[in-house]
This record gives C-alpha cells, structure tokens and sequence, in this order.
C-alpha cells in the first residue's frame, strides 16, 4: 500500500498576482521538496466534475464563480481572493485531485493521499468565495465519499493556522459529518470560538498567537483525537495548512516541521483503527516557502511512514 501524491501543472499557473501571498511559487516549493522522495506514486489530477461541485456549492453559484474568471488580466471576487485567467482551470484540477484521491483510497489503490494543489478551499462558504479560496475542496472531497462510495462517516481535521469556516458551515448541521479544527485565535476569519459546536460534530480549538507545539500538541490530544475516536468515521479527511510554522509571516504560532510531523502521525493513526488507514489531506495555507516546503515534506513523510 502506498502514499498517492495528487497535483497538476494548471495549479502553478493560477496567479492572483506579484505581492499577493497565495503565490504559485507557494506549489513549486511544494513539489521540490518531494521529487527526491521514494516510492510516493505520483499521480496527474484530473479536471473535477461539476456534479462534485454543486453537492456542495449548487449549480448556479459554481457557475458564477466560474463565470467571472477573466479572459485576461485579473479580476478581485473579493478583496483577498484574486483570480486570473488560468484561475478556473486551477480550481478544477484541486477538486479533480481531491476526489481522485479518495476514489484511490477508496477503492484500495492507495493507503493515503496528499493533494498538493491550490487555490485552496477551507474558507470558500457554500455560497461565498473568501481568502484565497473558491471552491471548498475538503467538503467536496466529503460529499464525493459519501455520494460516490457510499461512506457513512466523514471526518475532517484542520490544521491550517485559520479556522476553516466554510468547510464548518458544510459540516455544523449533518450527524454524518464531523470536523475539528486547531487554528490561532481571535484571527482571520473570525469564526472558530469553543463554543461553535455544530450539532456535537463540531470541535474548535483556539490557539492564542505565539502558542507553540508542545500545547498544540497537548490540545489535539486533549479535545481533537478523542472526538475524533468517539466520532469512528469510515474515511479521515485533513486540510493540511502549514501556516502555522513559526516563520509563517501571516500568522503568530510557532509549530516546527516535527508538530506537522506528529499530528500526521497522530491522524494517521486515528485513520488505521477506525478506517482502514484511508487518509487523504489537501494543501490549504503556507506563505514562507521554505517553512512550507519543508513543513509539506514532514507531513508527508509521516502519510508514507504509515504503512
Ligand atoms: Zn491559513
């Protein structure tokens, strides 16, 4: 069984523009640091099924969203969330990547997957593009799971440094799906208090800035992992950000490469005794790159050490 490493060129060529930090050479520094890596499969990450889409963000909104990709030039859908002509393309081939992933997992053609894609998807609302994102690639990839392969119980775990609102919205209302999220706090995008608990399927922990890995550590597994047990989904989905790095220059946590490391290792873990070790984990954040590349690197080091 084997690590399935899911991406596409399309996602390089998405750029919201020099300054901005959601940059394409964000992927680029990804992908570096794992081609030296051994026996990860590498895969090419078809164009995403607009079925796949609208389970999560309706046929209309998907459509407008797609609508307003520029032919030249860019365009601002919000102030943060910049697309350029290669934009559309980029987002289909992330939830092209997700879903691939889990058909792979799925289906036992691999044990678990990292899709190094962007843009990424954790804010995207079902009904509002934001921060960087348009599409919601982690609850699409949970939806597909579900409406595809039958999966009962879905899990997603996300470790960005920000809480991952739309990917909450999706999730807060549906006994089949069930999300935890670590991420500094207050801060961007506001949401993701302890007392935001869905329907008892919903785990945040805020993290106050300059908190370090020791307490990350100790809050996943104080309030994260044993939700995660008593919730025993059939597949673990992670929103992988790794802007949590103390050198990230958008945020105020201080994790190293070895808490991306552990956490992996941790939810790999929760993966094997509840299902089968099916894991698949999306890019979201990351803005030092070399923090990110080496941060990616860890945490798929651990997906691979998990066999
Ligand atoms: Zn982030």
């Amino acid at each position: 069984m084997t690590t399935l490493l899911v991406t596409h060129p399309d996602c390089i060529r998405h750029d919201p523009g020099s300054g901005h930090p959601e940059s394409p050479g964000r992927l680029s520094a990804v992908l570096k640091a794992l081609e030296e890596f051994q026996g990860l499969v590498r895969r090419e990450a078809p164009l995403g099924s607009e079925t796949d889409i609208a389970r999560v963000h309706g046929d209309d909104f998907m459509k407008a969203v797609l609508a307003q990709v520029p032919q030249s030039g860019r365009a601002a859908l919000d102030p943060d969330t910049i697309v350029s002509p290669a934009s559309g393309q980029a987002a289909l081939r992330a939830i092209g990547a997700v879903t691939a992933a889990v058909d792979a997992v799925v289906t036992g053609q691999a044990r678990n997957g990292f899709c190094a894609v962007r843009p990424p998807g954790h804010h995207a609302e079902p009904d509002r593009v934001m921060g960087f994102c348009l599409f919601n690639s982690i609850a699409i990839a949970a939806r597909h799971a579900q409406a595809v392969h039958n999966l009962k119980r879905v899990a997603i775990i996300d470790f960005d440094v920000h809480h991952g609102n739309g990917t909450q919205t999706v999730v807060e209302q549906d006994p089949s799906l069930f999300f935890a999220s670590s991420h500094q706090f207050p801060f961007y995008p506001g949401t993701g208090a302890a007392n935001e608990t869905g329907i008892g399927n919903v785990v945040n922990a805020p993290l106050p800035a300059g908190t370090g890995g020791a307490a990350f550590r100790r809050t996943f597994e104080a309030r994260i992992l044993p939700a995660l047990d008593q919730f025993a989904p059939d597949l673990l989905l992670v929103s992988a950000g790794f802007d949590a790095h103390r050198a990230d220059p958008l945020a105020g946590l201080e994790l190293e490469e070895p808490d991306f490391a552990w956490v992996t290792a941790r939810l790999t873990e929760a993966a094997r005794r509840h299902a089968g070790g099916r894991l698949v984990s999306v890019l979201e954040g990351g803005y030092d790159l070399r923090a990110l590349a080496s941060s990616a690197g860890a945490h798929v080091q651990s997906l691979m050490a998990a066999h």
